[in-house]
């Protein structure tokens, strides 16, 4: 029998702990380097912790589980999880990736890929008819990488019909979960191979820790991936490893709420005269929402919205205080960010301009405060 989602994020696939003789209900630290071997040929499973160690090796376990995956592998961030994931492909491979991506992916496509001699062309895939989206397949194309909902737009794709393209051509489909998380979306049940996480977002979920994973659907694949991790040593850390385990127990009640606050706090910027444009797949006349409702369990707690002019921007980001001012998302306390000087600073400005990023767009990641406090702070900070 499988357990339930919340279930799964305190105890995984619910295996017996065969490392752990101590009846420890939280799962220990092991915070060791190396590991003593009895003899010749004999290990206990662990040899060296860049390997593997056994607090990462949990942690690998309940997301391995979380989006059904035959295999979890935990990196130092998110970023070390897509790098070591490039390495899978070749000198002159082509990859299709969505036009709205995390900054950071497209500064490590432009910046590392590029040089490695990976190609890649973009497209906007909520938009694109399958017709076009095939003419871009050539014989070296391999991989499609997206996110959705993307980042910071909150376009959302079609993984299962995307999936269907990438099988006929023999493609990867990778998509970064990291904005609605395991809790609300399973790309690799839509079809997808390959799952990336930035866990230093809801996985972790308390703006603590960096961490990355990918978990992967093909046993294949995982082992590549074991290979990687273990020649390139960008695992994540035992205590990191046992952070993000402990972020993990609460994932469930913290989507919950933070999704809760999230559809109210849209609600108040949709009346807002201030406000021109509010983005978040959860309203009902957004282009995303059937898309959305129909792969997903929850529309998510990440909401981008416009200004009436660029100063007001400058100055809601100046005068917050609950609401800190800050990069990244998927914790406890409630971010605003600013993705043109921020999270998307390095993405070329043409890029920007055509996915709609402008100086008048701020990004909230909605926490789990009282919902009566965020919006105090929203209606303080729009009238100083
Ligand atoms: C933050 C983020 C990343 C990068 O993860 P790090 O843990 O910061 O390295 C990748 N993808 C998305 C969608 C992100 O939000």
């Amino acid at each position: 029998m499988e357990y339930g989602i919340s279930t799964r994020c305190l105890y995984g696939n619910g295996e017996e702990n065969q490392v752990d003789r101590s009846g420890a209900v939280s799962f220990p630290i092991y915070q060791s380097a190396t590991f003593a071997h009895k003899g010749v040929g004999e290990s206990t499973g662990y040899d060296y912790s860049r390997l593997q160690n056994p607090t990462r090796e949990q942690l690998e376990k309940v997301v391995a589980s979380l989006e059904y995956g035959v295999d979890a592998l935990a990196f130092s961030s998110g970023m070390a999880a897509i790098t070591a994931l490039m390495e899978l492909f070749s000198p002159g491979d082509h990859i299709i990736t969505d036009c709205d991506l995390y900054g950071g992916s497209i500064r490590l496509f432009d910046n590392i890929s590029k040089k490695n001699g990976l190609t890649f062309s973009s497209v906007d895939c909520s938009r694109q008819g399958h017709e076009e989206f095939e003419k871009l397949i050539s014989e070296n194309t391999k991989a499609i990488f997206i996110e959705t909902p993307t980042n910071p737009m909150m376009n959302v794709i079609d993984i299962e019909k995307l999936a269907e393209t990438a099988k006929k051509y023999n493609l990867l489909l990778i998509v970064d979960n990291t904005f609605l998380s395991p809790y609300f979306q399973n790309p690799l049940k839509l079809g997808a191979d390959v799952v990336v996480h930035s866990g230093t977002k809801y996985l972790g979920g308390h703006n603590d820790t960096i961490a990355g994973f990918l978990v992967t659907s093909s046993p294949e694949i995982a082992e590549r991936l074991r290979f990687l991790i273990k020649t390139v040593g960008s695992g994540l850390a035992p205590f990191d490893s046992w952070l993000i385990l402990r972020g993990i127990k609460t994932l469930g009640i913290r989507m919950e709420r933070a999704e809760k606050n999230a559809g109210r706090l849209v609600e108040w910027l949709c009346q807002e005269k201030k406000v021109t444009k509010v983005f978040y797949p959860g309203i009902p006349s957004s282009r995303g929402y059937e898309i959305c409702k129909k792969q997903a369990r929850g529309f998510g707690c990440m909401v981008t919205f416009e200004v009436e002019t660029k100063e007001l921007a400058h100055r809601i980001l100046k005068d917050v205080r609950l609401i800190h001012f800050a990069e990244s998302l998927g914790g406890v306390e409630t971010l605003i960010t600013y993705p043109i000087t921020q999270t998307h600073a390095d993405v070329p400005k043409e890029v920007l301009a055509a996915n709609g990023v402008t100086d008048r767009i701020l990004r909230l990641s909605v926490g789990i405060e009282d919902i009566e406090d965020l919006i105090k702070e929203l209606e303080r900070v729009f009238y100083v």
